[in-house]
């Protein structure tokens, strides 16, 4: 039994096997190998695989959409029996004595040149079928591969770290929990975990190695501890504990449907974060009141290209229209620094956190920006919408979004096209903005405080540096301070204030924000009914 420790960012226990994630960009790397039989034995069995996983997507495509469409998988098994390709790659095992992602990935070079430079337009379209299948070979090589059919059954995922933009790939219901070398409390990871449910270790010392595959182990989130491979003992106390950690969460079921208000009878908002349609089940199963954040960049994520208009707005309105007139708070585009996209072509930037991101790139990219609007007012007719700007630091910036979004609202009453009432709101996550909070509130319907953009730039502390954990201190007077500042300068402007940072679930600090006047707090959908329950103590 192998046992590693780790930070606990979210707590519960989970048993599984180990599912080994390794960045693509760390996927294709060239060695020397001493033992040819051995790599070409390793190739055979990628290619077995990838074989087997093409002939099951056959017969599901053929079952689910029909002959035309499943006949793709049918040329990429032929594609990847192929003599030539097949003896291109021993060779370059063989010969040149290099690994066998290496000689896939040179052979794949090779092959799209030669079909790329072809007249026929057919055949220059096989290229892409040659990166594909080689893709597939490669991830299986190295355990990259995160596509449904790598992942039979839920695991226990074990990685360096998580990007968003990697994280958008994962089925949700395929994870039991996440384990991470890297990464902080604030880091995107841990908030795709707390969103999920799922225990989570963060700064774990664990080697990412595909070893570890298919091994089992246990994820203990209460004590932040990892087992790999556990030895009877620790498997009957692990059940034990897990059984445990179910039951109470089953408590907290008898807080459902109950109001979210305080002894002294004045009611808290409080609704949920999410990062895309597929989280309103758990906003729904948690109870929340509504949602505070739907972090609308997810849309953009795990893509080749911008989402359309009538792509978002169809995202939009299902969110809306499944909350039911409850209020759901989406906040535009908060692309840059460690959620990004490729296409988005953002040029390399010393301190991206301090860059080109969000609000800025909307500014900068309207055309961008209105094809959001246009999407987020088009569904505001089918729901009770808030539409909040991320990274606001001056009053310039909220009044030229005011002024495209009256001229998206023309453009729509032009082309006759519905749309509903809106609230207009701000995150507050730069000390900038907490500082004019009372210049900023008159022109907004309601503040939502970002704490962890907050605190890192208040403490000037990277939020994905794991390495100043000791320096961190989530709640240090200058973030409490600013805090109670904002909520002081909104309610003097007739403005409600919120939080949707990761500080508003945390259960120590929950008296103080109610003593501070806060409105509402979105957290979450696991912490709903935790939160609701300390709320209704206060
Ligand atoms: C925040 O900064 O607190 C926030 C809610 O936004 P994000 O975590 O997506 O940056
Ligand atoms: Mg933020």
């Amino acid at each position: 039994m192998l046992v590693r420790e780790g930070k606990s960012v979210f707590k519960g226990v989970a048993i599984g096997k180990i599912f080994v994630y390794k960045k693509a960009d760390k996927a294709v790397t060239k060695e020397t190998i001493t033992d040819v039989e051995a790599e070409l034995a390793r190739f055979q069995a990628a290619k077995e695989k990838a074989l087997e996983q093409l002939k099951s997507l056959y017969e599901k495509a053929l079952r689910d959409v029909g002959e035309e469409e499943a006949m793709i998988f049918d040329v990429h098994q032929m594609l990847l029996d192929d003599l030539d390709y097949n003896e291109s790659i021993t060779g370059i095992i063989e010969s040149e004595k290099m690994n066998a992602e290496y000689a896939v990935f040179m052979t794949c070079e090779q092959f799209m040149a030669m079909f790329l430079s072809m007249d026929d337009d057919y055949m220059r379209g096989r290229a892409a079928d040659i990166e594909d299948i080689s893709k597939r070979v490669i991830s299986i090589l190295n355990g990259t591969q995160v596509s449904p059919e790598a992942m039979p059954e839920p695991v226990i995922i074990v990685a360096e770290d998580l990007a968003p933009s990697e994280t958008v790939q994962f089925e949700k219901d395929k994870i039991l929990a996440i384990v991470t070398q890297k990464g902080s409390a604030n880091s995107h990871t841990a908030i795709l975990a707390r969103t999920m449910n799922i225990p989570s270790l963060v700064t774990t010392d664990i080697e990412v190695d595909p070893k570890y595959n298919g091994r089992t182990a246990v994820v203990d989130g209460f004590a932040g501890l990892l087992y790999v491979n556990p030895d009877e003992e620790t498997m009957v106390k692990m059940t034990e504990k897990k059984k445990r950690a179910d039951e109470q969460r089953a408590l907290l079921q008898e807080m459902r449907g109950k109001d979210t208000v305080t002894k002294s009878g004045k009611h808290i908002h409080l609704y949920s974060n999410i990062g895309g349609v597929q989280d309103v089940d758990a906003v729904l199963e948690n109870d929340a009141e509504g949602i505070g954040l739907f972090r609308s960049e997810f849309l953009y994520l795990g893509r080749d290209n911008y989402p359309g208009e009538d792509e978002q707005f169809e995202a939009y309105k299902t969110v809306l229209s499944r909350m039911q007139g409850k209020k759901v708070i989406i906040r535009t585009l908060d692309i840059g620094a460690d959620k990004q996209a490729d296409y988005f072509e953002i040029p390399k930037e010393e301190n991206p956190a301090l860059g080109f991101r969000a609000i800025r790139i909307c500014l900068t990219r309207e055309e961008v920006f209105r094809t959001q609007l246009r999407a987020l007012l088009r569904a505001s007719a089918f729901g009770n919408l808030g539409i909040m700007f991320p990274m606001i630091i001056s009053v310039k910036e909220i009044v030229r979004i005011k002024e495209i979004v009256e001229e998206v609202k023309l453009e729509l009453d032009r082309e006759d096209i519905a749309y509903g009432n809106f609230e207009l709101g701000i995150m507050i996550e730069t000390p900038a903005a907490a500082v004019i909070s009372d210049l900023l509130a008159p022109h907004v319907d309601f503040f939502s405080i970002g704490t962890n953009d907050l605190s890192q730039y208040t403490l000037a502390i990277d939020r994905q540096n794991q390495s100043l954990d000791n320096f961190f201190d989530p709640h240090h007077e200058a973030i409490l301070r600013l805090i109670q500042l904002t909520i002081e300068n909104a309610h003097k402007s007739g403005a409600w204030c919120g939080i949707c940072g990761e500080l508003g679930a945390d259960m120590e600090l929950t008296a103080r924000f109610l003593q501070m006047g806060i409105d509402e707090l979105s957290v979450s959908p696991g912490y709903t009914l935790e939160l609701r329950k300390r709320i209704r103590e206060c």
